[in-house]
């Protein structure tokens, strides 16, 4: 069996428009049109470059299909659904919701397509078709909430995945670890008050959304408990990424026992990355990749899914997903990470006293987690 691997080109053909980074293109405020920070230009060198080193090669595509309404009505409102399918049938688009995700003609299509290939892959390994797999897509989705877009993301894909798995393909317990260096708040929002869904994110505190993703944002009524958030400091590295792992997210799905893992991934975390301050190498997806594929290998026969997410940086995010999927698949690519020498120092930096801090203060709330909801 291999590793799934789903993407399409229609993915990179969401238009974003122009922009400074991501502040919307305004020349007579000063903001010089550019291309959008999230195009899909990196996400587009990542599938070449994984081609190039030959990992394209040892998984199984899978096609997409457009998400159905009904499917997206699991996660989404009515109305929501409907101003994306009619901002994205006018000749210049418009915005999702916060200003900050814009939609370009056929923006709406594309998006389903991308929520809707998430669900044929989720399928397609529960039912053991498939090792594990890995979705490549555009828009992003996990900020996305029920009645808006956010941040770039338009549907949420790894919600609508936990609810179709929970809907069509019998699977009940279900744990999301949000690897994404800004909080993954749609999710966490969908599901705070849901014991069926373990929600974890590390991430960088205080980056995006603004005031969002606290340690005492811990879930509420039925779900208390089942909401994690390592909010990391500035400068965190792979040595605080790692410690929380082995701290928190691998002992929090021993305790929850998920039939189903679903990884929201964004390479955003890497040291050289525009929109956040953390200090990942391509080294720290690779070994993050690789405790999560063997926790779900002793847990839930290997079920995971890794669904991409942010990560702007042209050169080194693909790298990064390059390491991700050397986790997952267990095989290593034709080409040496050329990142490894530029980066030496920041893998080796030592996990400071106040990062520490963090990842232990979230390691105390592991207690409160259990099995309470039967699995199918
Ligand atoms: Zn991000």
């Amino acid at each position: 069996m291999a590793t799934g691997f789903m993407t399409d080109t229609l993915f990179f053909w969401h238009d974003t428009g122009t922009a400074a980074l991501m502040l919307p293109a305004d020349p007579l405020a000063g903001v010089e049109p550019d291309a959008h920070v999230e195009s899909g230009r990196t996400k587009r060198r990542g599938v070449e470059l994984l081609d190039v080193t030959g990992l394209l090669d040892t998984m199984q595509r899978v096609r997409a299909r457009p998400a159905t309404i009904g499917e997206l009505l699991r996660v989404h409102t009515d109305a929501y659904v409907q101003r994306v399918a009619d901002a994205s049938a006018q000749s210049r688009g418009g915005d999702a919701g916060d200003g900050f995700t814009p939609l370009g003609r056929g923006s709406a299509e594309i998006a389903r397509l991308a929520a809707g290939g998430v669900l044929e892959l989720v399928t397609a390994v529960a039912s053991g078709n498939l090792t594990n797999g890995y979705a490549l897509v555009r828009p992003p989705g996990h900020h996305a909430v029920a009645g808006m877009g956010m941040g770039f993301c338009v549907f949420n894909n790894a919600a609508l995945a936990v609810r179709h798995a929970q809907a069509q393909l019998g699977l009940r317990r279900i744990a999301i670890v949000d690897l994404d260096t800004h909080h993954g708040n749609g999710g966490q929002e969908l599901f705070y008050n849901d014991p069926s869904v373990l929600h974890i994110s590390i991430h960088e505190a205080g980056a995006f959304p603004p005031n969002s993703g606290w340690i005492d944002e811990n879930g509420a009524d039925a779900g208390e408990g089942y909401t994690i958030n390592i909010p990391l400091p500035m400068g965190s590295g792979h040595a605080a990424w790692l410690y929380a792992m082995h701290q928190v997210v691998l002992p929090a799905l021993q305790r929850f026992q998920p039939e189903l893992i679903i990884v929201p991934v964004g390479f955003d975390g890497g040291c050289f990355e525009p929109l956040a301050r953390q200090a990942l190498v391509v080294d720290s997806y690779r070994q993050m990749a690789r405790l999560l594929s063997r926790a779900a290998e002793r847990l839930c026969d290997g079920r995971i899914v890794g669904i991409s997410e942010g990560g702007y940086s042209s050169g080194m995010a693909p790298w990064c997903l390059v390491g991700f999927i050397e986790g997952l698949t267990g095989e290593t690519g034709s080409l040496t990470d050329p990142w490894a020498g530029v980066t030496a120092g920041y893998a080796a930096a030592p996990m400071l006293p106040h990062q520490q801090d963090v990842i232990d203060q979230a390691a105390r709330l592991l207690p409160s987690i259990t099995t309470a909801v039967p699995a199918t």
